[in-house]
């Protein structure tokens, strides 16, 4: 369903305190993704059909785009969270290419930071336009595991890991600044943390109990001990885990790692 459009940037507050606004090219997200604490927000709660069927594409109105984004310019240098409640690169960005053109308008006068969050390797269609943000630009790609019987377990209708892990790759290799997001990091093999440090030169660690804005609160009425209980894990799912996991990564030289909040922000 196409819907008009007033408003794109909304200011940024709670978890991505230190960004100056958000910006969702869709509403919705046909990924779906078991913890996704979208689906206890107000947009996820007032629709009949579940979270993770249903996708409205916004009009995108260009000189009204332009108008709203050099007026928020104005007021001072932009930082903004790209995919904060939805997948900028979700299966609708084939068509609708709202994502690409948002990006190409920016550039007309382009921000201070721009987080793009994406578990989609369909980015890497976009790596010349990336590049052309310079330094101004990070590139988030969600890597919760290197399992991939746990990402169907949690997310069936995500894109698979391999495809993530290329996506890195190419976008490193194009210069583009590239980070991997282990966020919510779930269970893994032991070969994960090692696997990282090898092959992305940035790496963010969060988890259910720091990172879903409500201090687990979330998380816990999305049934997320229950899943790992289904699956013998209940006692991985404690803060202590990805202490541990973010500890093992520093333990790896040269490796850039950060936990939590403070991994995405400018
Ligand atoms: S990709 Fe992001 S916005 Fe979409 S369902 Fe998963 S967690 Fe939610």
């Amino acid at each position: 369903m196409k819907r008009k459009t007033t408003r794109w940037l909304n200011p940024a507050g709670g978890y991505l305190e230190g960004f100056t606004h958000t910006l969702n090219p869709y509403t919705g997200c046909s990924f779906g993704c078991s913890y996704c604490y979208v689906r206890r927000m107000p947009v996820g709660m007032f629709r009949a059909e579940p979270w993770g069927s249903w996708v409205d594409v916004k009009r995108l109105d260009e000189r009204a785009f332009r108008r709203e984004w050099a007026r928020e310019s104005d007021k001072g240098p932009l930082s903004l969270f790209f995919g904060s409640a939805t997948d900028p690169y979700q299966p609708s960005e084939v068509e609708h290419s709202t994502t690409r053109r948002l990006m190409e308008l920016m550039l007309e006068r382009p921000p201070a930071f721009l987080l793009l969050q994406t578990r989609s390797a369909l980015i890497v269609r976009d790596k010349e336009l990336l590049k052309a943000f310079g330094d101004a630009i990070r590139a988030s790609i969600t890597l919760e595991t290197d399992d991939e019987a746990v990402r169907r377990h949690f997310t069936p209708a995500a894109p698979p890991l391999a495809a993530r892990w290329r996506a890195l790759r190419e976008l490193q290799e194009a210069g583009v600044p590239v980070q991997a997001a282990v966020s919510p990091l779930l269970p893994h093999t032991p070969d994960f943390a090692a696997r990282l440090a090898r092959e992305a030169s940035r790496v963010v660690v969060d988890d259910f109990h720091r990172g879903d804005g409500s201090g687990g609160r979330r998380s816990a009425q999305l049934g997320m001990r229950e899943q790992y209980r289904s699956l013998g894990l209940e006692a991985d799912y404690a803060p202590a885990a990805a202490d541990r996991f973010y500890e093992t990564l520093q333990s790896f030289p040269g490796v850039n790692v950060h936990f939590s909040r403070g991994g995405f922000l400018p």
